[in-house]
């Protein structure tokens, strides 16, 4: 059984700003722990869920944007117990380690000193994190060499598109994954360059065909035009099951998928909880 838990469902600068969603990144436990793209909100989040940082296998980061990577080193002081062991790996794009043109690194030297293992994570290229295989994947987005991700894991393939327009390469490459997870930052008609809006989602979710669809990293005019919207239009072009994450929702990949309650009871009881998308 595969887990996967949103601890942020926003994206772009104003959802992000104004925490319309969280933008904690999603945690994917596949007995590897991986903390993919934590922005604000991911160490609160995870303190809401009673998800340990010092149990983090990875801190992944996709491009050098903030609402990726706003919280990745004190998430990797927790991944080291606060820098008092080596431990974990930090991958990141080219940007978020090393720096290009414009984009300063998101990860200090200090930080990069204290972790096991630094990945450098090049599309077409795989690596390994605690015994499962991952694969970087392209993207045409505002960084240049921003990144997703496959997770090879032991419930099927994982596809994380990350922030992207729509390409002609991206469907070759997530196909065959069980689980497609898309930042769609945009809604029904509202396209801008460099993001996947509704639409395209579609396209490409019709094209790759996985098991499930889930939708993330909304945009506000996204959240105000209303997620289940995007969700319905994207299964109804696509064909696939199509969910819209919600914030602490978390996704059971097993021989089946299918949403699960958070452990958060305060959370619930608010009514941010986690909406079960079977029901
Ligand atoms: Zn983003
Ligand atoms: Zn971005």
């Amino acid at each position: 059984m595969t887990s996967i838990t949103f601890l942020g469902t926003g994206g772009g600068r104003f959802a992000t700003i104004y925490q319309i969603r969280a933008t904690g990144g999603i945690y994917i436990n596949d007995g590897a722990r991986v903390h993919l793209d934590p922005g604000p909100t991911a160490l609160l989040n995870m303190r809401r869920l009673a998800l340990d940082p010092a149990k983090t296998d990875a801190v992944m980061i996709s491009h050098c944007h903030p609402d990726h990577y706003a919280e990745a080193e004190m998430l990797i002081e927790g991944m080291t117990r606060g820098g008092f062991k080596h431990a974990g790996t930090v991958v990141g794009s080219r940007s978020v380690i090393e720096g290009v043109a414009g984009f300063s690194p998101a990860v200090s030297e200090y930080h990069r000193s204290i972790a096991a293992r630094i990945v450098t994570a090049t599309p077409g290229e795989a690596f390994d994190i605690a015994g499962m295989k991952v694969e970087a994947t392209p993207t045409s987005h505002g960084d240049p060499s921003g990144v997703g991700f496959r997770f090879h894991t032991s419930s099927g393939i994982i596809s994380y598109v990350g922030d992207t327009e729509l390409t002609d390469e991206l469907a070759p490459v997530h196909k065959g994954c069980r689980v497609l997870i898309l930042n769609v930052t945009r809604p029904l008609g509202s396209r801008v360059p460099k993001h996947l809006c509704t639409e395209d989602a579609g396209d490409l979710a019709k094209k790759v065909a996985p098991e499930v669809v889930i939708l993330t990293h909304f945009g506000m005019k996204l959240v105000h035009d209303g997620v289940r919207k995007q969700a319905e239009f994207v299964e109804d072009l696509s064909g696939c099951r199509t969910l819209a994450a919600e914030d602490l929702m978390t996704v059971q990949v097993g021989k089946t998928i299918r949403t699960a309650r958070s452990r958060g009871k305060e959370i619930i009881e608010e009514g941010r909880g986690p909406v079960d998308l079977d029901a």
